[in-house]
C-alpha cells in the first residue's frame, strides 16, 4: 500500500477544505437569515453530524494500532461497517425534512419520539453511526496507560483504583452476549459502567458514554476469532484517556 493510498483513506484534505469552505458559506448568511434557517442549527458542527451525515475521519491511518488492533480490520470496520450504519440512517430519514436537522446524537436522545416507522433504523443505524464515532475517537497510537485528572481521581473514587476499573470493565466487555458494547457512562454526578445490546446507545437512557469498546464480532474476529478476551486485553494498549477525560469534563459542564 503506497502512502498515497493510506492518507487517502483517513485524511483527505479536499474534506477539510471542503468542510471549512462549508463554514465560511454558513458565515456569510445575512444574520436575520440565520434566524430561520436551519444552516444554524448545523453551524459548526461537522460533516458526520450535518445531514446527510458523512463517515468522520480518522485522525490516524488504519495500521496505527498496531500491533493491538489489525490495520485490515480497521479498514473494513470503519470504511464498510461504520459506512453502512451511516448510509441506512440517511436513507431512513429521507423522507423526515425535520429529523434532518437534528444532529444523530440528538435523535438519539429523542428516540421515544421517532416515528414508529423509522424508530428502530434510527435506533440500530443512529446508533451505529454515533457509537463507533466515538469509538475512533477513544482510541490513539501510542495509548494505554492510566488516566489522569479528573477522570482518574473520578475513577479511582467510583471503583477503588484504576486496576479494579479495568478488571470490571474487561469482564462486561466480555460478558457481553452476543453483539454489543460495554461503556464507562456519565450520568447524574456518577461515573458508572453498563453494556448495551447491538447498537444501543447509552444516549438513549439519558447517560454520557465516556468510553466504549465495540465487542461485536467484527470488531475483531480477523485477528482474534472467538478470543473476545485478547482483544479486550489488547485494546487497553490504545484507548486515548486524554480524550475520554475531555468527553468527562464536557459531561460534568452538562
Ligand atoms: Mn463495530
Amino acid at each position: 500500500m503506497t502512502v498515497d493510498r493510506e492518507n487517502a483513506s483517513y485524511m483527505p484534505r479536499r474534506e477539510f477544505i471542503r468542510h471549512t469552505a462549508m463554514i465560511g458559506a454558513a458565515a456569510a448568511i445575512a444574520p436575520s437569515l440565520l434566524a430561520t434557517s436551519s444552516i444554524q442549527a448545523q453551524a459548526g458542527r461537522p460533516p458526520s453530524e450535518i445531514y446527510p451525515y458523512k463517515v468522520p475521519l480518522l485522525n490516524y491511518g488504519h495500521s496505527a494500532l498496531e500491533p493491538y488492533l489489525d490495520g485490515r480490520t480497521m479498514e473494513i470496520h470503519h470504511g464498510k461497517h461504520h459506512a453502512a450504519y451511516v448510509a441506512n440512517l440517511n436513507s431512513a430519514l429521507e423522507s423526515y425534512p425535520e429529523l434532518q436537522k437534528k444532529s444523530p446524537t440528538e435523535l438519539l436522545k429523542m428516540l421515544d419520539q421517532i416515528p414508529e416507522k423509522i424508530r428502530t433504523q434510527v435506533r440500530n443505524h443512529g446508533g451505529g453511526h454515533v457509537n463507533h464515532s466515538l469509538f475512533w475517537q477513544v482510541m490513539k497510537p501510542k495509548g494505554g496507560g492510566e488516566p489522569e485528572g479528573q477522570i482518574g481521581d473520578k475513577i479511582k473514587s467510583a471503583f477503588g483504583d484504576f486496576k479494579t476499573f479495568k478488571e470490571e470493565f474487561s469482564k462486561a466487555a466480555v460478558g457481553v452476549f452476543g453483539s454489543g458494547w460495554a461503556w464507562l457512562v456519565y450520568s447524574k454526578g456518577e461515573v458508572q459502567i453498563i453494556t448495551t445490546a447491538n447498537q444501543d446507545s447509552p444516549l438513549s437512557q439519558g447517560m454520557v458514554p465516556l468510553l466504549g469498546v465495540d465487542v461485536w464480532e467484527h470488531a475483531y474476529y480477523l485477528k482474534f476469532q472467538n478470543r473476545r478476551g485478547d482483544y479486550v486485553n489488547s485494546w487497553w494498549n490504545v484507548v486515548n484517556w486524554h480524550m475520554v477525560g475531555s468527553f468527562y469534563a464536557r459531561a460534568v459542564k452538562g
